[in-house]
């Protein structure tokens, strides 16, 4: 497999992942426009996806869902939950035009385009939150942004992954010190239904002792971050393994690079 954040951050989300002969989409937070034509900065072939994941219903995971879904004729793969949110907020419009949608327990392994999609709940403030582990032959590639925190159950799908992006959301510093309201900043550091620290996302690190091979930093604050930061905790985290693991960090504005599994 291969994978490409073409975006990551609170202004829209998107990863495309291709396997052997097809493709997945993970979140639609860009408009369809933008999505393909980072797609093809990023070498990718639309004519590959043969779905759409989607982690939650905040706008930032799903203001290009409606048209990107119809646009290139795939179904939509969500929680209940999460596709209920979803059909809710569709414009009056384009709902009279169907959109194929599989719903996905979380716990359970769903066999999809020849991929093994096992989605597990994340600690977030949406109805149905989820991440991914996705495998297919020997690779593996996990998925987890958008959550407070990293419970057991999550690692254990997490640890020994090829690849996995990881939230690193906000420096607890920065966040303190920054401008946002103290409501907001609560609702950022609350454990079930916030974001990932760059502690946190580093404390994850450091118990996976080695055990996942590349680890892509996302959903960056921008107000409340900055990519070096987020990279030297990370870093300092992996000790020993540090030399083992590959970093990346995915930004808002660029498409990240290609990474194999
Ligand atoms: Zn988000
Ligand atoms: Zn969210």
């Amino acid at each position: 497999m291969k994978a490409t954040v073409l975006a990551s951050g609170s202004k829209g989300n998107c990863t495309y992942l291709e396997g052997e002969n097809t493709a997945l989409i993970i979140d639609a937070g860009l408009s369809a426009r933008e999505t393909l034509t980072r797609l093809e900065c990023a070498g990718g072939n639309p004519e590959l996806i043969e779905g759409i994941l989607v982690t939650h219903e905040h706008s930032d995971h799903i203001s290009g869902l409606d048209t990107l879904a119809r646009k290139l004729d795939v179904p939509v793969l969500a929680t209940q939950g999460t596709l209920w949110e979803f059909e809710s907020k569709r414009n009056p419009k384009s709902r009279s035009k169907e959109i194929s949608m599989i719903p996905l327990k979380t716990g359970n392994i769903f066999e999809f385009a020849g991929f093994r999609i096992k989605p597990f709940s994340t600690y977030h403030d949406a109805i149905d939150p989820c991440g991914f582990k996705i495998v297919q032959n020997d690779s593996r590639f996990g998925f987890c942004t958008d959550t407070g925190q990293i419970t057991e159950k999550m690692e254990a799908e997490l640890f020994g992954c090829d690849a996995v992006v990881l939230e690193s959301n906000h420096c607890p510093v920065m966040l303190e010190n920054g401008p946002y309201p103290k409501f907001l900043k609560e609702r950022i550091r609350d454990k079930k239904r916030g974001h990932l620290s760059n502690t946190a996302a580093g404390e994850f690190i450091k118990r996976s002792n080695g055990d996942i091979g590349e680890i892509i930093l996302a959903h960056l604050s921008q107000e409340n971050n900055t990519p070096e930061k987020a990279l030297t905790s990370a870093k300092t985290s992996a000790g020993l393994s540090v030399d083992d693991i590959l970093f990346e960090v995915s930004l808002q504005d660029k498409v990240c690079e290609t990474i194999r599994i």
